[in-house]
């Protein structure tokens, strides 16, 4: 608890309960949730919350660089407390978003980006396929 205080404040976010208890909702998975799922997990601790705070809390915390945003599927975001650097596996049947533990993962920097002088921020490395469920019947379906 300490701990989430000092990094918010670090980050010149100031601290509410609703903030906290975002950040609390965040911590709790690793599934790369979407506004909607967290807002309906923080809702069931504060039922006074509405959509909007989730939605804006979220994004101030993505442009603090607190979670950052997964939005390869160009759907709805999808938000992620861990910032550092991993690697996702995505189904692109189910749109299962999976973290890989690939710290020495290679990530080279493409040519030219010096020479724009573009400041690299974040930098991902993604997989896409089919998770096992979504192979599973896929396979089924192919044999009917
Ligand atoms: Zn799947
Ligand atoms: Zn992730």
């Amino acid at each position: 608890m300490e701990a989430i205080l000092q990094r918010l404040r670090s980050l010149r976010i100031s601290v509410t309960p609703q903030r906290l208890a975002i950040l609390g909702a965040l911590e709790s998975r690793r599934d790369h949730p979407t506004a909607e799922q967290i807002y309906e997990q923080v809702r069931r601790e504060m039922p006074a919350i509405s959509f909007n705070t989730v939605y804006k809390t979220l994004e101030i915390f993505c442009q603090k660089g607190l979670i950052v945003k997964v939005n390869p599927l160009h759907e709805v975001a999808r938000y992620d407390v861990q910032t550092h650097h991993h690697t996702h596996l995505i189904c692109r049947g189910c749109h299962l978003i999976v973290d890989l533990d690939w710290p020495e993962a290679p990530l080279p920097e493409p040519p030219g980006v010096l020479s724009q002088d573009f400041r690299i921020e974040h930098q991902s490395l993604i997989y896409w396929g089919l998770c096992p469920r979504c192979r599973e019947t896929r396979i089924s379906k192919e044999d009917a």
